[in-house]
C-alpha cells in the first residue's frame, strides 16, 4: 500500500525544498515535484516538453491530461511506500480527478495534504530574490509571470482547503520560519502519520 502526501503552497513557499530535505533524511520516502518533472520534460527537448514549455514559461497550468499522467506515473514508479508529491493539486479539477483515481486504486491511500502557508509578500521576495541571486534563472521567475502563478495558486485555494478539511486531511504549516524549522515540523508530522 502506497501512502501519499501532497504538498501545496504558493510559488516561493519552499514546498519543493522542504520535501526534498525530508526525502533525503529517509530511505523510505520518495519525493517528486510536479514543477521539476515538467522542467525535466522540457529539458529533454521532446514534443511533449515543447508543449509543456508553452504553459510553464507563462506561469499557466499544464493541461490536465498531462498532469494526471505525470503524477500517476510518479506514484506508480516510486520505489518506496511513502510518496510525497509537491505542486498538486492546483485546481478544483485536478483535485476531483485525483479523488476519482484514488477511488479506483486500492493500493494508494492519500494520507494528507500539507499546505505550506506564506504571505504574498514573503512569496514575492523569495521568488524574485531567488531570480536575482541565481546563476541559472528560471524563465518563469520574473515579476509578470510570478503574479500570474500567484493568482492561479490563490484562486482555487479556498475550494481545495475546504475539500480536504472536510475529509480531515488538511494540515497547514507556516512557511514563514527558517527551512530547518519548517522541515522539522513537516517531518515530525509525516512520521506521525506513516
Ligand atoms: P511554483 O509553485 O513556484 O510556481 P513549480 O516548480 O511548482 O513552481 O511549478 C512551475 C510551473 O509548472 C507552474 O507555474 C505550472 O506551469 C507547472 N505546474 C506545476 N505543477 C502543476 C500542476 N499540478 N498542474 C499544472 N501545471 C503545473
Amino acid at each position: 500500500m502506497k501512502k501519499l502526501f501532497l504538498i501545496i503552497g504558493a510559488p516561493g513557499s519552499g514546498k519543493t525544498t522542504d520535501a526534498e530535505l525530508i526525502a533525503a533524511k529517509h530511505d523510505t520516502i520518495t519525493h517528486y515535484s510536479t514543477g521539476d518533472m515538467f522542467r525535466a520534460e522540457v529539458a529533454s527537448g521532446s514534443e511533449q516538453g515543447k508543449l509543456i514549455d508553452s504553459y510553464v514559461s507563462k506561469g499557466n497550468l499544464v493541461p490536465i491530461e498531462i498532469v494526471i499522467e505525470t503524477i500517476v506515473g510518479a506514484i506508480k514508479k516510486a520505489p518506496t511506500d511513502v510518496v510525497i508529491i509537491d505542486g498538486y493539486p492546483r485546481s478544483g479539477e485536478q483535485m476531483t480527478e485525483l479523488d476519482k483515481y484514488l477511488a479506483t486504486e486500492d493500493e494508494v491511500e492519500l494520507m494528507n495534504v500539507i499546505e505550506v502557508a506564506v504571505s504574498k509578500e514573503t512569496a514575492f521576495q523569495r521568488v524574485l530574490g531567488r531570480a536575482a541571486d541565481a546563476e541559472v534563472v528560471r524563465a518563469d521567475d520574473n515579476e509578470e509571470v510570478f503574479l500570474n502563478r500567484m493568482k492561479l495558486f490563490t484562486d482555487p485555494l479556498e475550494e481545495i482547503q475546504a475539500f480536504y478539511s472536510e475529509k480531515n486531511l488538511l494540515k497547514q504549516i507556516s512557511g514563514e520560519g527558517t527551512i530547518e524549522e519548517i522541515v522539522s515540523e513537516m517531518d515530525k508530522f509525516i512520521q506521525s502519520r506513516v
